[in-house]
């Protein structure tokens, strides 16, 4: 039977479809500019030296390779909260958080999205606009209404407080917010430490549950804990709050799908149950996460050495991505463009909202070899020593 007649084509990740498109592509200056890993200064993808430590100890272990468990490699959720909630988080001490372990933050939102679905009455999820383009179908087949709150703003190039405040105030009570806890993707762009305290304050009056995504810890400022701040602040306030942590990019552990799920709950108790719970969400979607990627995470995490030379790359590659935001906009200066590009710098983490257009998008790609995705953002992390001058030269000529 022609069973399969009738499965129509469909459309390449419009992210991932910008790598096959700079692959095909035989200009020698080319420069991806689309996908979210980090390159080191000679366009290489980096391991991290922890995690080579690390996964050598493992061997050396000749650990077996035993079923893990529903919520993963035991001794992983707990160091993953205590790197998300802080050392020395009151949450933890009272045993009111239920972590596990996830298939990265993907599979953090994922399993987040259903125990929404499952426990939240309302149902209903408000995204940033814009927001990172996986979050839609992620929530959506999560069986949630999703909903869009105002974020970015286009003529500042900033955060939008008074679109998304008045766009809160709107929002029914019981709703869940999804907040990027630092490092926005795509803008880059991030409350301040006082626009934070506000939609904390605010978000708790309207009692909205904030569900918080922290793909990037430590990578927009390169210190874990700054980057963790909006998440223990809320914590402190006293909201309940759902976070999905990823080790993809701040342990460079990304095909290894590293990741951790939380749920702060009102007390010990509580959070038995809510684990109950997660654990048959879990079940059967994956039964259980894979060990080794969290087996090389719980042994940085644990061990001081390894844990310190890890902080010192995690500085490493912030440090890197800042020189070359500074550098593109030198370069751009360097070219005679006189469009202000203070955003570049201003914007923090992997990515920058250049701004431009789609047609000047088109053209960066079809004459210059610049890959980048069509909403005009670019990954710092395939900008090198190497190849900035190139791009500030095409970058001016499609923008001047
Ligand atoms: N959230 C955001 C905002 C991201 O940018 C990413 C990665 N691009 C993720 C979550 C999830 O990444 P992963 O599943 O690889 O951890």
């Amino acid at each position: 039977l022609p069973w399969f007649r009738n499965v129509p084509l469909a459309p390449a990740d419009p992210i991932l479809g910008v790598t096959e498109a700079f692959k095909k592509d035989t200009n020698p200056n080319k420069i991806n500019l689309g996908v979210g890993a980090y390159r080191d200064d000679q366009g290489k993808p980096f391991v991290l030296r922890a995690v080579r430590e690390a996964e050598q100890q493992i061997i050396d272990a000749k650990m077996d390779k035993e079923y893990s468990t529903i919520t993963g490699v035991p001794e992983f959720a707990p160091l993953a909260a205590k790197l998300a909630f802080g050392d020395n988080s009151e949450v933890i001490r009272d045993g009111r958080v239920f972590t596990t372990q996830s298939i990265s933050g993907t599979g953090a939102l994922r399993i987040g999205g259903q125990f929404v679905e499952k426990f939240i009455p309302s149902k209903t999820l408000f995204y940033p606009t814009p927001t990172w383009a996986n979050h839609l179908p992620v929530f959506r087949n999560s069986g949630l209404s999703i909903q869009p709150y105002r974020y970015y703003n286009q003529e500042t190039l900033g955060f939008d407080v008074e679109g998304a405040l008045e766009d809160i105030s709107k929002m029914p009570e019981g709703s869940v917010i999804l907040l990027h806890a630092c490092a926005h993707n795509p803008t880059g762009v991030d409350p301040t430490k006082e626009q934070w305290k506000k939609l904390s304050q605010v978000l708790k009056e309207r009692k909205i549950l904030p569900f918080f995504d922290m793909a990037y810890q430590g990578f927009a400022s390169g210190d874990v804990d700054d980057d963790a701040f909006a998440l223990r602040h809320f914590i402190e306030q006293g909201h309940n709050v759902l976070v999905a942590q990823s080790f993809a990019k701040n342990m460079g552990l990304y095909g290894e799908r590293v990741g951790a799920f939380s749920i702060v709950c009102d007390s010990a108790e509580e959070a038995i149950r809510v684990g109950s719970q997660m654990r048959i969400i879990i079940r059967p979607m994956i039964s259980m996460p894979p060990l080794h990627g969290a087996r090389i995470a719980s042994r940085i995490l644990s061990n001081p050495e390894l844990k310190k030379s890890w902080l010192e790359d995690v500085k490493l590659m912030a440090d890197r991505i800042k020189s070359m935001r500074t550098a593109l906009k030198d370069g751009l200066k360097a070219e005679g463009s006189t469009l202000n590009w203070d955003h570049i710098t201003n914007q923090i983490g992997m990515f920058c909202f250049t701004g431009i257009n789609e047609k000047q998008v088109q053209k960066l790609i079809k004459e210059h070899s610049v890959y980048l995705t069509n909403d005009g953002r670019i990954s710092i992390s395939g900008i090198n020593t190497g190849n900035v001058a190139y791009l500030a030269k095409a970058l001016h000529d499609v923008t001047k």
